[in-house]
């Protein structure tokens, strides 16, 4: 029997727009939180098949928490299953989460992003550090034990200093498992048009990833991906799924799906999702070269790729400075400072 797929739905409703965002999301309201919900319903009722994580990204999924139990209940879900929201810290309140757990929710990342006042602020965040060490501490209050939490890296005024003791903090809460994104500046954000000053350099920056990195794994949080770190157990069962190419299934508009094979994408188009009996899935690649696909997703993570996907590259590792890489019990993997130059290293060894 194949193994059982993961599950995405994409949650599009933001209260508002961040300046560094460029995710698909629209303006909330509860009318169209129904006929999304509706659509997701009608959408998922397409499936009998068990699936063994659901994931709901966004924009902003916690705001669908009142829907959501009607929406796991048209989902056969595993015994088992890693059940995800994605919530914004002033979202996290007792009667919220005690929605989510109704639904069957096991799994909590909280968009913390920093620690820090000012970085907030400038990043335009909604909430204060206090809101954010508050949302854990309710969430486990209310029985989540897997708690992930999002933290930015290289933001407007943020310093080594200031990400250390953002990351002290962070790590002295009850949560088994962090993400920590560079912030990127995509061109159609307000960041974009108008670049924030930044307090870091490149080369500076690359030194504020490999702290946060010995940093976390100081605290037992080992890196398994470029930018996930978690406690023994609690790494992201969904997110694995994408990085060893095993099958997703993505409802609501942006959602992606490797399905049968195949990678198809959903139109970044609410009002089309909604008014559509079924989703419009546009395939993006009908028939994916399953070795690269392989190579790209796999350096992405610590674990790495294992010998029948590198071998045939050898010769170009002479190329990649030997702090780049290490080989284990056959297997190729990127260090920390290679994760810094994935592209690159991915490009060399995949090109033709
Ligand atoms: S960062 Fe999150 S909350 Fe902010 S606009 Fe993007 S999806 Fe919405």
């Amino acid at each position: 029997m194949n193994k059982p797929r993961g599950l995405y739905i994409h949650v599009p409703f933001c209260l508002t727009k961040c300046p560094y965002c460029d995710f698909y999301s629209v303006p909330f309201s509860q009318k169209s939180a129904r006929e999304y919900a509706g659509a997701v319903i009608r959408n998922l009722e397409r499936y009998d098949e068990p699936f063994c994580t659901v994931y709901f990204g966004g924009g902003t999924p916690i705001l669908l928490a009142p829907y959501l139990k009607e929406i796991t209940e048209h989902v056969r879900i595993e015994g088992g299953a890693e059940i995800t929201v994605e919530a914004n810290p002033c979202m996290c309140v007792p009667k919220t989460l005690e929605e989510l757990r109704t639904a069957g929710v096991n799994r909590l990342s909280i968009g913390v992003q920093s620690l820090n006042d000012g970085e907030l602020s400038a990043l335009g965040r909604r909430h204060t550090a206090a809101q954010a060490e508050q949302a854990v501490l309710a969430a486990k209050s209310a029985g989540f034990d897997n708690i992930s939490a999002d933290l930015m890296l290289a933001t407007p005024k943020q310093t080594e200093k200031s990400l250390s003791e953002t990351i002290d903090r962070l790590v002295s809460l009850p949560i088994a498992h962090v993400s920590a994104y560079l912030l990127k500046i995509e061109p159609n954000t307000p960041f974009g048009k108008n670049p924030p000053e930044l307090s870091l350099d490149e080369d500076e920056t690359a030194e504020l990833y490999l702290s946060a990195v010995s940093d976390l794994a100081a605290a037992g949080f080992a890196q398994y991906e470029i930018s996930n770190f978690a406690k023994n157990g609690f790494e992201s069962r969904h997110n694995l799924k994408y990085w060893r190419r095993e099958e997703y299934l993505g409802i609501g508009p942006a959602a992606h799906s490797f399905y049968n094979g195949k990678r198809f994408a959903v139109p970044r188009d609410i009002r089309k999702f909604i008014g559509s009996p079924v989703q419009d899935e546009a395939v993006t690649d009908g028939s994916p070269d399953e070795t690269e696909e392989r190579i790209m997703l796999g350096l992405r993570l610590t674990e790495g790729i294992p010998e029948e996907l590198w071998k045939p590259h050898e010769k170009r590792l002479r190329f990649i400075p030997r702090e780049y890489y290490t080989i284990k019990n056959g297997r190729l993997s990127l260090t920390p400072r290679g994760f810094l130059l994935s592209n690159e290293i991915i490009t060399l060894l995949t090109e033709n």
